[in-house]
């Protein structure tokens, strides 16, 4: 028997619709934002206070879709979504969804990229997704510059998202230009989607490394979003109706914190589409800065705010700062990506009593949330609830179903919100997708709650994946990239936990015989630090260490038992 969302929870009130693009889902009149909203401002700017409303956005990407049809000589009835593929390499700004829905708007698609890559990791996506524009901000332009470089996109191809009080370089052309302009242009046709386009067409491209292996382009259709922020409504559905039916509809806003990567799923899906959809102002800030977010807090009221585990562990240890703001209108956190630990929950709540502590399971693959926790029913450790519209099956290693609770498995998921698997990777796409099902590589165990619903924990991982700070760091790829040092003949990466990023990647290293007799551990061990430090973003550095053996454990058919590295690696530690 699989496991599905409790009883108390409504049903969808309708079958994901696949007859519409995102753009159109999001603000028209038989599923779009909730009326509640629609005289609120889905984005603000954290930094200056700009707003824009609903009707703003919608114009705004009307026009942008004008502007971007007229500059890339783009029909959106013509070519496929592969062929109007836009990368994305920028902080958050209030205009980044603005683009995604314009770009869908023509049939296109957006391959949102990590803001803190290399320029070497930001050519792989841009190479790998086909990309034929970038779309960048000014802090960023330098990378931008050099990785489109490499992948042939010329310079009059790059556009720029503007973020308040931070110049705009003069040479290259901003979105709201394109916007102006797209002001003076004529309508463009209506975008033709048919019943069940939404289902295969992809609205967003996003990369994750899913089970094993390098980061893959992840085809998320059109109907995966709208299928999870119709699970997300749904299931949050009581709630906000004892929220909104004693008040008059207008009295309701709530602003939402929306400075979580908009290029991670998490951010992507929940901050911006969710909370647009339900009426929610989402008050956009660019990147994470401790006093700025404690600031935004006090200024615009946020009392939602999605986070990732490393930022709840600095809002514990900094406490006496945190007090000296205003964060009374807080009610909830939303916490995912990573795991949070049940201690970290319980301080966090002893701090901040008036507070649901809610946590949130997802992944890219499940275009984002899997299950959380409902407010009157937050159990700490647990990653609450199954969404209304999934199917979740426990499977051991042998393949046995697990029916009962407190039994380990892994998570294999049903839903309408399953991506359409890996760009150009057949063999990962079915071993990850099997017979409508994706596998997590999650191990999990389903618990009744003293409420009586059942809870799902996370407990361990049984994929490759190490997870810092939220964002994915893939042991195939650093492998791959320590394999050209010369000092190294083979590795192995693995992760072990950190106080502060929760976790941090390891390699355990066999030098190569051209290492000579008289180089000392330590400073080979910093070269080859160094080597990952200056062709990687910043969450994919050795914090962990380099530790030298003799031998790269592995089995029989050249698979690396990263158990026994942990293992390895614990021994090290206790003897320190
Ligand atoms: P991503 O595709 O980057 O969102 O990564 C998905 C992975 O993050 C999952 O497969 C989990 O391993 C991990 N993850 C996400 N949310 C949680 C959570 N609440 N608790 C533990 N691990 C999580």
């Amino acid at each position: 028997m699989p496991f599905y969302s409790p009883q108390w929870v409504p049903k969808l009130p309708f079958d994901p619709p696949d007859s519409v693009p995102v753009s159109e889902f999001m603000f028209n009149e038989r599923y779009g934002r909730h009326p509640m909203g629609y005289s609120k401002s889905p984005f603000t700017c954290g930094l200056s206070g700009k707003e824009y409303s609903t009707l703003d956005v919608k114009d705004r990407v009307e026009y942008l879709a004008r502007g971007l049809a007229k500059e890339f000589d783009w029909d959106p009835n013509k070519g496929t979504e592969w062929d109007k593929a836009v990368g994305v390499f920028s902080l958050n700004t209030i205009d980044t969804m603005t683009l995604a829905w314009a770009t869908h708007r023509l049939g296109g698609l957006q391959s949102p990229a990590n803001a803190a890559y290399s320029a070497a990791e930001l050519a792989y996506q841009l190479k790998d997704s086909g990309a034929n524009s970038l779309f960048t901000c000014a802090p960023l332009l330098e990378t931008a510059l050099d990785a489109a470089q490499k992948v042939s996109i010329p310079r009059n191809r790059i556009y720029i998202l503007e973020i308040a009080g931070i110049s705009t370089p003069a040479d290259f052309k901003t979105v709201n230009q394109l916007i102006e302009e797209g002001k003076e242009l004529p309508p463009i046709e209506k975008l033709n989607f048919e019943d069940g386009d939404g289902a295969r067409r992809v609205a967003f491209l996003c990369y994750s490394s899913g089970t094993s292996g390098l980061p893959k382009g992840v085809m998320i259709s059109h109907r995966n979003v709208i299928a999870n922020v119709m699970q997300m409504t749904t299931f949050e559905k009581p709630y906000r109706d004892s929220l909104i039916e004693p008040l008059n509809q207008s009295d309701v806003t709530i602003n939402i914190l929306g400075l979580l990567p908009m290029s991670h799923i998490y951010g992507l899906v929940v901050t911006c589409h969710l909370a647009v959809y339900r009426g929610d102002c989402c008050v956009v800030l660019p990147k994470f800065d401790f006093k700025g977010l404690l600031e935004a807090i006090q200024r615009f009221k946020l009392e939602i705010l999605y986070l990732v585990p490393p930022i709840i562990i600095l809002l514990i240890k900094n406490k006496s700062l945190a007090d000296q703001y205003d964060l009374s209108s807080v009610k909830h956190i939303f916490t995912g990506a990573a795991p949070l630990g049940k201690e970290t929950a319980i301080e966090l709540q002893k701090q901040y009593p008036s507070w649901a502590i809610r946590q949130g399971y997802g992944l890219t693959e499940t275009c984002t949330v899997v299950s959380m926790s409902a407010p009157n029913d937050v159990l700490m450790g647990s990653s609450g609830s199954i969404l209304p519209g999934m199917e979740c099956r426990i499977v051991t290693i042998e393949g046995n179903e697990i029916t009962g609770y407190d039994q380990p498995g892994e998570l294999l998921v049903k839903s309408p919100t399953v991506v359409l698997g890996y760009l150009n990777n057949e063999k990962a796409t079915k071993e990850t997708f099997v017979e409508g099902y994706m596998r997590t590589g999650d191990e999990v165990v389903i618990r009744k709650a003293p409420s009586g619903n059942e809870h799902l924990f996370i407990v361990d991982r049984l994929k490759e994946l190490i997870k810092v700070k939220g964002l994915q760091v893939a042991p195939a790829e650093l492998e791959a990239h320590l394999l050209t040092h010369p000092a190294v003949n083979d590795c192995a990466v693995i992760s072990i936990p950190d106080g502060a990023a929760g976790e941090v990647p390891k390699a355990f290293v066999v030098k190569s015989s051209s290492v000579g007799l008289e180089d000392s551990d330590k400073v080979i061990a910093r070269e080859i630090a160094k080597h990952v430090e200056q062709h990687k973003a910043r969450h994919k550095w050795l914090k962990g260490g380099v530790e030298f053996i003799d031998a790269i454990p592995k089995s029989p058919s050249g698979k690396i038992l990263r158990r026994l590295l942990r293992d390895k690696d614990k021994e090290t530690r206790r003897k320190q």
